[in-house]
């Protein structure tokens, strides 16, 4: 798996540029393929370790300008993907004031997402949008773990990569 991206902005080719760096990490892998077992997954930790090692999944990186109404909709949204675009990772503009390692991890979190989606035999997402409950499904344990070796702290605060969107709340 690799990350691309070929947009000009600073930050996110840095946290593209830590990505990939985690993406070819020895350790990085070893730690996930070491953790007992995943919620809602079906494939084991061994198993997501390898499919991500040996995927050769382009993951490409956007970054999205909403408009005035957007920014209102999608103000709690780091990023996010459509249909029409795959292995496409659309990051919000509005949302890129945050710390490199922090979008990194987004990015982390979502790749396993791709992945998730292009394993035919496998699942491992984290079902709906909220956060609670979620740390120990392959998504959140592996972009908090990817956080965490970033940060150089393995206490770093757990990230909540999906924020759950509320229509009515406008
Ligand atoms: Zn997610």
């Amino acid at each position: 798996m690799i990350i691309i991206f070929n947009d000009e902005h600073t930050r996110v080719k840095a946290a593209t540029a830590l990505s990939n760096g985690i993406l070819k990490n020895p350790v990085f892998f070893k730690a996930i393929s070491d953790h007992p077992s995943f919620d809602l997954s079906t494939a084991s930790p061994q198993i997501i370790a390898d499919l991500m090692a040996k995927s050769d999944l382009e993951f490409k990186i956007e970054i999205f300008y909403p408009n005035v109404l957007q920014s209102i909709k999608y103000r709690k949204t780091f990023a996010f993907t459509d249909g029409r675009f795959p292995n496409t990772l659309f990051l919000n503009f509005k949302k890129l004031e945050r710390e490199t390692e922090d979008i990194a991890a987004t990015i982390i979190h979502e790749s396993i997402h791709a992945l998730d989606d292009a394993a035919e035999n496998e699942t491992f997402g984290h079902g709906n949008n909220s956060a609670v409950g979620k740390e120990n499904t392959a998504p959140y344990w592996i972009g908090n773990l990817a956080y965490r070796m970033l940060k150089n702290n393995p206490d770093a605060p757990l990230l909540a990569f999906d924020q759950v969107e509320d229509d009515n709340e406008v």
